[in-house]
């Protein structure tokens, strides 16, 4: 069974103690490929050094939410740099965070707005974080609709919200969220999506699956996801494996 964790933090620092070890133990365990997600401008060239020294990893650049106002007149071109290089595949993570609110609303409207223009202008996809913000983060997903592509991650929402995603040629990606007792409303839209449209995630070092809840996570452990997945969908797990993986390459433009 290969796996492809479409959205990681390796970088956290929550690995400092065992990084390197960790990483080379991941394609032991099936993990073949994993996405290094970027969350602010000091990020981008640790993730393009680390994805360049590893070959199965991928990499993303792109400024979160949370560091929204941190974007300067010369982060754009920061973004644009580090896109040339080897792996590095994707504007993110990107979006609205309205939980936490660390950076004001309309400073991070405008960083996404900037960002989601980027990547249509370099014909990359963008993975997209949205914490209570399905009403302002529609709006400027519909206003960039042409040439839009990329990921919702770690999704949360009602099948409508993932539907109206889906019609925006979005892929939908879910992690250690779904295995929690409280998952209905995820659980209600895994099992309701076509199967070409989900994809596996960890968010690690956060979104830890049941039974490992409260501990660190890591890229291996997507496949509790997987297995939940199968389970809600009443499908096989080497055929369900086998579709994420693919879709994966395709949402990040891999040729293998
Ligand atoms: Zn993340």
């Amino acid at each position: 069974m290969k796996l492809f964790d479409t959205h990681a933090h390796l970088l956290d620092e929550a690995f400092d103690a065992d990084r390197e070890a960790l990483i080379a133990s991941l394609p032991g365990k099936g993990v073949v490929h994993v996405m290094e997600c970027c969350c602010d401008e000091a990020g981008i060239d640790r993730v393009a050094n680390l994805v360049a020294r590893v070959p199965f990893l991928y990499g993303s650049a792109g400024v979160h939410p949370h560091s929204a106002d941190e974007w300067t007149s010369e982060t754009a071109d920061h973004i644009r740099a580090a896109l040339q290089r080897e792996r590095m595949l994707a504007v993110g993570e990107i979006g609205l965070d309205y939980h936490y609110d660390f950076s004001p609303r309309n400073v991070q409207k405008d960083v996404l707005d900037a960002q989601l223009s980027l990547a249509k202008e370099q014909s990359r996809p963008v993975i997209l974080h949205d914490r209570e913000a399905h009403g302002d983060m529609m709006d400027l997903l519909r206003a960039h609709k042409d040439g839009l592509k990329g990921i919702m991650h770690c999704f949360s929402g009602s099948y409508e919200t993932a539907k109206e995603c889906l019609d925006l040629g979005l892929f939908i990606a879910f992690g250690g969220a779904l295995t929690f007792k409280n998952a209905v409303r995820p659980i209600e839209v895994v099992r309701r999506l076509p199967i070409d449209r989900l994809l596996l995630e960890t968010d690690c070092p956060y979104m830890t699956p049941v039974p490992f809840r409260g501990q660190r996570n890591d890229p291996s452990l997507c496949r509790l996801t997987l297995e939940k997945m199968a389970e809600v969908r009443g499908e096989d797990r080497e055929t369900l494996a086998d579709a994420l993986y693919r879709n994966a390459l395709t949402v990040y433009e891999i040729t293998e």
